[in-house]
C-alpha cells in the first residue's frame, strides 16, 4: 500500500465492509456535501487527467478523467475509497453527473484555446441501465457547444455483460450521439469472442494485469495471450489501448503487437488540468522527480 500510495501520489483507504460502520456513513455524509457545493471552486471533487499516448508517434492523443477528491482532512483520496461508496448508496449519479459535467467545460475550456483533444469518462455500471444518462450527455455538450467526438464514456467489461441487454441500447444511443464508446478492464471479465463482435463499441482498453505480465520477467505466455486479443479487437474494427504501461520495454512490446495507444505512468499519471502538456511524452525518468517534489495531498 505504501508504494501504490508513492506511486499515484493519492491515498487509499479500505473501509469496513459493513454498510452501516460509522466511518462510512460520516464519509458517506462528507461525499453528499462535497457534491452539493453550489460554487464551482468550493468542490472538494475534481477531475485529473492521463494522457492517452499514439505508441507509433508518441503524441498525446487523448485524456482519460480519473477523479480525485481533495479531502479536508484525508488528503487527496483515490476513486477506490469512494466510488464503490457511491455505487452503494445511490449517490453515483451525483458523482457521475459531476464528472460529465467538470469535463465537458473542460472540454470547451481547452477549444477556446484551440484545442481539440479528446475526454474518456468513466461510467459506473449503474449508469448505463438507464438512457438517463444519455440525455445527460446529449444536453451537456449542447449546452457547452462541445462536439459529440470530443467525448468518450469508458464502461468496464463486467459492467458491460452483466446486464448486457439493458446496456447494449444505450451504449447504441451513444453511438447514434456520436460518443465514442470504450471497454475498460478487459480482459478480466470473460466476454466471449461471439459478445464482443456484436457489443456496440469503438475502443478495447486491455486491463493493466495482461500489460504487468508482459513485463521483462513476467509470465510466459503473455505476448502470445496479448496479442489474439489485439488481433481480434482489430478484426472487429476497434481500437486497441493499453492500460498501466510502466516501462519502455512493455511499451515496446505492445507497439511491436500492433497496439494503438497507451496511458500509463512510463508517460505520465494522471495530472489537474494546468500541469498537463500536450505535446510530444517522450519518457524519461522525470516521472521519479516529479512525484518526491509533490507530496501527496498538495495543491500543484
Ligand atoms: P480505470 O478506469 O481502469 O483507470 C485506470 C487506473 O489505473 C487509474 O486509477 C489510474 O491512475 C491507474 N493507472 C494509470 N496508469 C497506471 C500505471 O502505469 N500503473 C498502475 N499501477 N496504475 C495506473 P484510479 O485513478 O485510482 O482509478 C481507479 C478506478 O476508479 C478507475 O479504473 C475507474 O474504474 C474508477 N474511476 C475513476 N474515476 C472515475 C469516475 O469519474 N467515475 C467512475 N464511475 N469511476 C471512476
Ligand atoms: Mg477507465
Ligand atoms: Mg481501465
Ligand atoms: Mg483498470
Amino acid at each position: 500500500y505504501a508504494a501504490k500510495h508513492h506511486r499515484t501520489g493519492v491515498s487509499v483507504y479500505s473501509l469496513d465492509e459493513d454498510d452501516s460502520s460509522p466511518a462510512r456513513l460520516v464519509l458517506l455524509g462528507e461525499l453528499h456535501r462535497a457534491l452539493d457545493a453550489e460554487e464551482p471552486g468550493a468542490h472538494e471533487l475534481e477531475m485529473h487527467y492521463q494522457p492517452k499516448i499514439d505508441l507509433a508517434t508518441g503524441r498525446t492523443v487523448g485524456f482519460e478523467a480519473l477523479m480525485r477528491w481533495r479531502h479536508e482532512t484525508r488528503g487527496l483520496l483515490a476513486p477506490a475509497a469512494f466510488i464503490p461508496l457511491a455505487e452503494q448508496s445511490g449517490l453515483i449519479h451525483d458523482v457521475t453527473r459531476f464528472a460529465l459535467t467538470a469535463c465537458v467545460r473542460q472540454l470547451a475550456l481547452w477549444s477556446q484555446d484551440g484545442r481539440s483533444t479528446p475526454v474518456a469518462v468513466n461510467l459506473s455500471a449503474h449508469d448505463v441501465t438507464s438512457t438517463d444518462v444519455v440525455v445527460l450527455i446529449e444536453r451537456l455538450l449542447a449546452e457547452h457547444d462541445v462536439p459529440a467526438a470530443l467525448l468518450e464514456v469508458e464502461i468496464t467489461e463486467t459492467a458491460l455483460v452483466a446486464d448486457r441487454s439493458r446496456v447494449v441500447p444505450v451504449l447504441e444511443r451513444l453511438g447514434t450521439l456520436g460518443v465514442r464508446v470504450a471497454i475498460d478492464d478487459f480482459g478480466i471479465g470473460n466476454t466471449s469472442i461471439s459478445q464482443l463482435r456484436d457489443l456496440p463499441v469503438d475502443e478495447l482498453k486491455i486491463d493493466r494485469l495482461f500489460v504487468a505480465d508482459l513485463q521483462a520477467g513476467g509470465r510466459e505466455g503473455s505476448e502470445v495471450v496479448v496479442r489474439a486479443m489485439v488481433d481480434l479487437a482489430h478484426s472487429f474494427g476497434l481500437r486497441v489501448v493499453a492500460e498501466g504501461v510502466e516501462d519502455e520495454h512493455t511499451a515496446g512490446i505492445l507497439a511491436g503487437l500492433g497496439v494503438d495507444q497507451a496511458q500509463g505512468f512510463l508517460y505520465s499519471r494522471a495530472l489537474p488540468p494546468a500541469d498537463l502538456s500536450f505535446g510530444v511524452l517522450v519518457p524519461t525518468p522525470r516521472r521519479g522527480a516529479d512525484e518526491s517534489t509533490r507530496p501527496a495531498g498538495s495543491r500543484p
